[in-house]
């Protein structure tokens, strides 16, 4: 490894270091003024300062090269891991939350974990660690990123496929001042981050995207092949679909990712998504996510083969309705 070389004479502070036993420490639990404390690139000797004015760090002892970016990429992700490890063994939980649409949802990352691996090469690339479960598959990974050098080549290759990925705050991770919990409070989940669990009060909230259009196209599968309904609250949670036994959660960013389709603004109050799937068969089926000045539905409906795929947008019909769901039925069935 090449090191970087600082002329600055300012002290660089530190928040990563060894403690005599070789284990990684972050300035925000190691004790104050403690020596003892080894670099992990020059190994040399480093002391806790914790003091009342600068944010606590360490400092080598003697003069040194090594960077606090350098310091913290060494050690920092073996922390996290031992760290983990530790719960994955007392089977403790490590939660993780995220917002999508003004919700919020959180999953123990370690559940049904049985190993925790640094720096493994995937099928998708280099991860910095992944948590796996017993058969080998994926539960989710985790982006250090200490020293900003994640590919985002290889980050959208994990999200694409669906890897729940949690990304965390690189500064404050490198900055040391973090113990588990706030850091995986800061954390941020992309990818699939549906797979990782269930919201705890609706434990049957289908969240999805592949599942989501499996129910809709069902929906439409049998004469009279067509389907409508309203988006309800239920509990806490807005924008729930009932359809056959699931519940589809489509706010419509969820709508936009599982579902897709063109925006058709008809009046200043409503505004409808159009999608087509073309069907093996030949035939099609069109859905239609209605938004009247936030009261909303959905509309799906199969066209046969042969069957000429339309939908009567006449502004004439539109004006008059007060609801979401009258629109989505007469989308429908027109
Ligand atoms: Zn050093």
């Amino acid at each position: 490894m090449v090191r970087r070389r600082r002329q600055s004479s300012s002290q660089p502070m530190y928040g990563w270091a060894l403690a005599p036993n070789g284990r990684p420490v972050p300035i925000a639990m190691a004790e104050r003024g403690a020596h003892g404390y080894i670099c992990p690139i020059c190994d040399g000797p480093m002391i806790a300062k914790k003091g009342n004015i600068n944010q606590h760090h360490y400092a080598h002892e003697n003069i040194s090269n090594c960077t606090p970016e350098e310091v913290a990429h060494a050690i920092a992700g073996k922390w996290l891991v031992l760290s983990l490890g530790t719960l994955m063994v007392l089977r403790e939980p490590a939660y993780v939350s995220w917002t999508v649409n003004s919700d919020t949802f959180s999953a123990n990352i370690l559940l049904d974990v049985t190993s925790i691996v640094e720096n493994m090469q995937t099928d998708l690339g280099r991860a910095d660690i992944t948590l796996l479960r017993r058969d080998g598959s994926i539960r989710c990974i985790i982006v250090l990123d200490i020293e900003r050098t994640m590919d985002t080549h290889t980050l959208a290759r994990f999200t694409g496929y669906g890897i729940p990925v949690v990304i965390l705050p690189a500064d404050a991770f490198r900055s040391g001042n973090i113990n588990l919990g706030s850091l995986l409070d800061m954390a941020e989940v992309q990818g699939g981050w549906w797979l990782l669990g269930q919201p705890e009060d609706l434990p049957d909230l289908e969240l999805n995207p592949d599942v989501i259009r499996q129910a809709l196209g069902e929906a439409v599968t049998y004469p009279p092949y067509r389907f409508w309904g309203p988006l309800t609250k239920m509990g806490m949670r807005e924008n729930i679909l009932r359809v056959n036994n699931y519940l589809l959660w489509l706010p419509e960013n969820m709508w936009q990712l599982a579902v897709g389709g063109a925006h058709h603004k008809l009046s200043d109050d409503l505004d409808i998504v159009i999608q087509e799937w073309s069907q093996p068969d030949g035939g099609a089926i069109a859905l239609y996510y209605v938004d009247l000045k936030g009261n909303k539905a959905v509309a799906v409906r199969r066209f046969l083969p042969g069957e000429h795929v339309h939908a009567s947008l006449s502004a004439g019909f539109w004006t008059r309705r007060t609801k979401a769901e009258e629109i989505a039925y007469h989308l429908a069935m027109d």
